[in-house]
């Protein structure tokens, strides 16, 4: 399933339908921030981290679309069901695909 963004200015390499480029894993709503991703993560690609001050001012946790290698192991540790393959992200949660990769622009 292709994804629809709602910014057409994304990342270079997004394809023509916004898909980003690798985004493997999204997440949601629920996030509690309780870091356990981060901790699964074998790629290091959820931010911020616990030490990072802006994980204060953060809502949620978001994965790097360009570094998720796919693995999943992520998804057993959260407890709030917060990731999902993007495929799987329903319509009414599309906007944390943008917001996951907004995160990581710049
Ligand atoms: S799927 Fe793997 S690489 Fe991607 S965010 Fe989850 S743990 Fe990290
Ligand atoms: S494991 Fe789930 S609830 Fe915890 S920080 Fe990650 S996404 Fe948020």
């Amino acid at each position: 399933m292709r994804v629809t963004c709602a910014l057409r200015t994304v990342s270079a390499g997004w394809q023509e339908d916004c898909t980003p480029p690798g985004m493997a894993y999204v997440i949601t709503e629920g996030c509690t921030k309780d870091f356990l991703c981060v901790e699964a993560c074998p790629a290091d690609c959820i931010a911020p981290r616990q030490d990072d001050p802006k994980a204060e001012e953060l809502d949620q946790l978001f994965v790097d679309p360009d570094n998720c290698i796919d693995c999943g192991a992520c998804v057993p540790v959260c407890p709030t069901s917060s990731i999902m393959p993007l495929e799987d992200v329903p319509a009414d949660m599309q906007a944390y695909v943008d917001k996951n990769a907004a995160y990581f622009r710049n």
